[in-house]
């Protein structure tokens, strides 16, 4: 058995982790119970709920969720995840008292789980990365997909675990930042790092954002669903490739001069824009995107010249994003 550690994990270490996850297989692919239990790990982690829960509140939480989301004839046994995942080091166990049961005897586990009612929750390193990374939490998000969703559409559990939510792909504590909020006086509004205007992303970065949106993608080509025109996941993985790449600045090149005030969090006033709508045929790839600020986006979109304009930002959206990809 793996022990869980509290060395701190990155996110290609953890989605690294996903993919040897051991799963049983059915007839049309793995056992969704430990993605299902992760992914409702990620959602609390995302809202700055406590790592760890009492046996009694993880297990009708699960249950209700394998119950609902068990698409692969899971059943509402949330000690078989839980053990699982604690075999492979990414969840802990506490005041379990004697050695955790190494094998899957069914009644004799379930027993084990009603007598020692540990208090469990995911790896304290896992969980403090999932906390406060954007960037970890669409990534696993994404790894359990691609691991675990072939096949089957993923975005009814997302939905009900707060996961299908553009604010997913946002760094920062939640808790922390709601606290920030209520103590923040008027002349602290500018932190002395916003976080939106590092404008030294680096290709790697840049990289990672871009093929977080194109998996993203690809899972939705497999399936046509109605909604996929629009996924939250795809487009924050998008918006945050451009917001980064931009600089914090507008990337009109005739830009006529933006704001220097910044957001409440500290974010260059910016919006990120579809060159081409997605309604009409534009991708949600940074490629086809662009970083404008309020006066630019408001002439893009409602100006005479817009048409012309669309055609100077679809050739500025495609040099920008292979200069990105080139940059050392
Ligand atoms: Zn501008």
């Amino acid at each position: 058995m793996a022990s869980s550690d509290l060395t701190p994990v990155t996110t290609d270490g953890l989605v690294d982790r996903i993919g040897r996850l051991r799963a049983a297989r059915t007839a049309t692919g793995p056992r969704l119970y430990q993605p299902i239990t992760l992914l409702w790990a990620v959602g609390r982690a995302f809202r700055g709920e406590p790592r760890t829960l009492p046996w009694e509140e993880t297990r009708a939480a699960l249950g209700h969720l394998l119950s609902r989301h068990g698409l692969r004839g899971e059943r509402p046994r949330p000690d078989y995840p839980v053990l699982a995942l604690h075999g492979a080091g990414l969840w802990t166990l506490h005041g379990s008292g004697d050695a955790v049961p190494s094998a899957h005897g069914d009644a004799e586990l379930r027993r084990w789980f009603d007598v020692h009612r540990p208090v469990s929750g995911l790896a304290e390193p896992v969980h403090a990365l999932l906390r406060t990374s954007g960037e970890a939490r669409v990534a696993v998000v994404q790894a359990l997909v691609d691991r675990f969703y072939d096949g089957l559409d993923e975005t009814p559990l997302l939905e009900d675990l707060g996961l299908y939510d553009a604010a997913v792909a946002d760094d920062g504590d939640r808790t922390q930042a709601r606290t920030q909020d209520r103590i923040r006086t008027p002349d602290q509004t500018r932190p002395a790092t916003p976080p939106g205007a590092d404008p030294l992303v680096t290709a790697a970065q840049y990289e990672r954002w871009c093929a977080l949106a194109e998996r993203r993608e690809e899972s939705a080509r497999g399936r046509r669903t109605a909604r996929l025109s629009e996924d939250p996941l795809r487009s924050a993985a998008a918006r945050r490739a451009v917001l980064g790449r931009s600089g914090g600045r507008c990337e009109n090149p005739r830009c006529a001069g933006q704001p220097d005030d910044v957001t409440d969090r500290g974010d260059p006033i910016l919006e990120v824009d579809h060159v081409l709508e997605l309604a009409r045929g534009g991708r949600d790839h940074p490629s086809q995107m662009i970083a404008l600020c309020p006066n630019c986006h408001a002439v893009k979109t409602r100006g005479s010249t817009r048409e012309e304009l669309r055609a100077v930002f679809r050739a500025v959206a495609a040099e920008r994003h292979l200069d990105h990809l080139r940059r050392p």
